[in-house]
């Protein structure tokens, strides 16, 4: 398989060469150069399938000059090692709940894909360095994923008062070879300084450097998966499917949307975004609003500007009506995903985290009782346990878990300051 960079068609890659340089030099993303269809056949055998199974054929195409058969199967047993229900909620409503890993947010399927992924090709000697700007979820479930992977460093840079206690407790517990570099400064700058040292050849080249950002590919793919499995354990499989996904950068969407592609029979997406709504505008008015990220309750989706937006627009070849064939999206605010949580709750005795509700409740929009429903949800209700309690006020757990503490690095936001810890 080739993959061709978004930006510039002619430049095609081979899977090792776009994983190890994420981005492009001239800002564009890998993208599959063509993507593989399974026929009804495949899809009807689905539940038949043990999901490892569906995995290993789902992901083969993608990297077989890299790996057999044999060796992915072991890598997909080694990073599938937990459950991906689905659960109904209401009559025609089901939720794909991704939480179950490591961390306890869905970036743990593709984070531990990546990970093993790089120590099983890195046949080299040369130390590896993964570097990766976090806000909560991408942190965690990267820091988690490479812990203890031999030949690979890890910088995770994440910033003073920009996360939460336990997002803080999962980045700084792990082994030694992943460093928590608490960056005095925001979001935004802790991702100028990744951007800084990914834009700097020598160091790059010095320090064998690449990220663990969503805009790898390697963490792409994975994802893929997850959206055949809830179609193989969907009981009722003769009514239209609507799939609906709370989107930030959009690499969720990414991979649902390939999915599809690849011959996996889904009526529609949805797209459900918070406040930050530039992907909404886009479908609505045709017009692309790029705006600096507003704080909402669901703050994993606090995106202005969503990365993968040119893996979908390279998808559909720029051809905003050929997209909305495929995808509908709603924006919801913080009142509306309180008010949902609650109901959801109060009705179906289901507990629904902030971006899970953002999903429900674009979904429900769109959703005609005819038809059958999934949405994605993203992290267990207890990671957000604040915004939860809004809507569910006897809901609390964590005060009872003792956080431990863990081992950081504390630096300025100073490019320099963390060239020397890299170079350490
Ligand atoms: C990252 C994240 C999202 C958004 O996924 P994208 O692929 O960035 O669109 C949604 N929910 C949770 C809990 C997340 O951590």
């Amino acid at each position: 398989m080739k993959y061709i960079n978004t930006k510039n068609k002619l430049q095609a890659v081979n899977f090792k060469e776009a994983l190890f340089n994420d981005q492009a030099d001239n800002g564009g993303l890998y993208m599959p150069a063509n993507i593989p269809e399974f026929g009804p056949l495949f899809i009807r055998a689905l539940s038949r399938m043990s999901n490892h199974e569906v995995a290993l054929e789902i992901l083969l195409p993608y990297v077989r000059e890299f790996i057999n058969k044999q060796d992915l199967m072991k890598l997909v047993e080694n990073t599938l090692g937990f459950d991906i229900p689905l659960v109904q909620v209401e009559e025609n409503i089901h939720a794909l709940e991704l939480f179950h890993g490591p961390t306890m947010a869905f970036k743990d399927m593709g984070a531990n894909f990546l990970a093993s992924f790089l120590s099983e090709i890195k046949k080299d000697q040369e130390k590896t360095r993964v570097l990766v700007a976090t806000s909560g979820d991408t942190g965690s479930a990267v820091a988690n994923a490479f812990s203890g992977k031999e030949g690979i460093e890890v910088y995770v840079l994440f910033p003073k008062d920009g996360v939460s206690k336990f997002q803080e407790q999962q980045i700084t517990n792990n082994a030694n070879n992943v460093h928590a570099i608490e960056v005095n400064g925001t979001f935004d700058d802790c991702q100028k300084m990744v951007k800084s040292v990914l834009g700097n050849k020598l160091i790059r080249k010095e320090l064998n450097v690449i990220t663990a950002n969503s805009i790898n590919i390697g963490r792409l793919l994975p994802q893929i998966v997850y959206y055949f499995l809830a179609y193989k354990q969907l009981s009722d499989k003769k009514r239209d499917v609507l799939m609906s996904v709370p989107c930030g950068n959009l690499g969720n969407l990414t991979a649902g949307l390939m999915a599809m592609k690849m011959g996996l029979p889904v009526y529609k997406f949805i797209a459900g975004v918070n406040e930050n709504k530039m992907f909404h505008e886009l479908l609505k008015y045709g017009q692309l609003n790029i705006r600096p990220s507003e704080k909402t309750y669901s703050n994993a989706m606090d995106v202005g500007n969503p990365s993968n937006l040119q893996r979908i627009m390279h998808m559909y070849n720029r051809d905003l009506l050929i997209m909305l064939g495929d995808i509908e999206s709603l924006s919801v605010s913080d009142k509306q995903t309180i008010h949902r949580i609650a109901q959801v709750y109060k009705d179906f005795n289901y507990i629904l985290d902030p971006h899970g509700a953002v999903a429900y409740e674009a979904l429900k929009s769109n959703l005609k009782n005819y038809q059958t429903g999934i949405f994605l949800a993203t992290a267990d209700p207890f990671k957000f346990e604040s915004v939860v309690r809004k809507a569910i006020p006897a809901f609390n757990r964590f005060n009872h878990i003792d956080m431990q503490q863990g081992h950081k690095i504390k630096i300025k936001n100073d490019f320099d300051e963390l060239k020397e810890v890299l170079y350490s």
